[in-house]
């Protein structure tokens, strides 16, 4: 028997989720057409609520109310001179939920990859250089470890000495395994390299 066509739709937009396969994007897209407690209508709120509420920082890229700096970057008791610049969102919530780190971040929505199209014109680092034109900053690197967040880095630095020379650079210790994601990393090792991260 063919699923309707509705719920063939709802289980490839499912499968779009990050992390999500088509097997278990279909099982969600069943429980979802059942209904069951009125979940689905729920979720259906949910989700609105988010679109209509929520919105990107318009100084580091985090998420925050719509209209809003997020709760970071308004936080004046955090280290002002020390931006660590992550990928995505969920990276910065692992950081955080590590523990370890009580600076400001940016965002930059991604790393460049040219096999995937992105450049720089993709990515928030126009925000980034404007954030660090005055005073010595501490520029803390939490890139993935691989080619692309190596590539990102070194492109990143030489943009960021061009507009402001007394900037430090520095990156995640060693030890985090190349090609693993940072945003899935235990927190104590996350911890101990944010810690022990290395000037370069
Ligand atoms: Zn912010």
């Amino acid at each position: 028997m063919s699923s309707p066509e509705e719920l063939l739709k709802l289980s490839y937009l499912i499968s779009q989720l990050p992390g999500v396969g088509s097997r278990l994007a279909s099982k969600a897209a069943i429980y979802l057409a059942l209904n069951p407690n009125n979940y689905t209508e729920n979720l259906v709120e949910g989700i609105k609520s988010v679109i209509e509420k929520l919105g990107s920082c318009a100084n580091c890229g985090n998420l925050s109310k719509r209209g809003e700096s997020c709760r970071i970057c308004r936080n004046n008791l955090r280290v002002e001179d020390q931006v660590m610049v992550v990928q995505d969102v969920s990276g910065l919530n692992t950081i955080e939920e590590s523990g370890a780190y009580n600076g400001k971040y940016h965002v930059l929505g991604g790393v460049l990859s040219p096999s995937r199209g992105i450049t720089p014109v993709d990515l928030k680092i126009e925000g980034l250089l404007k954030r660090l034109v005055d005073g010595t900053i501490e520029v803390i690197f939490a890139l993935n470890p691989d080619l692309e967040g190596e590539a990102t880095i070194m492109f990143l630095k030489d943009k960021i000495i061009k507009i402001n020379s007394n900037v430090k650079f520095s990156r995640l210790a060693r030890g985090i395994p190349t090609g693993s994601d940072i945003e899935f990393l235990p927190g104590r090792t996350l911890a101990e390299s944010i810690k022990q991260r290395t000037l370069f």
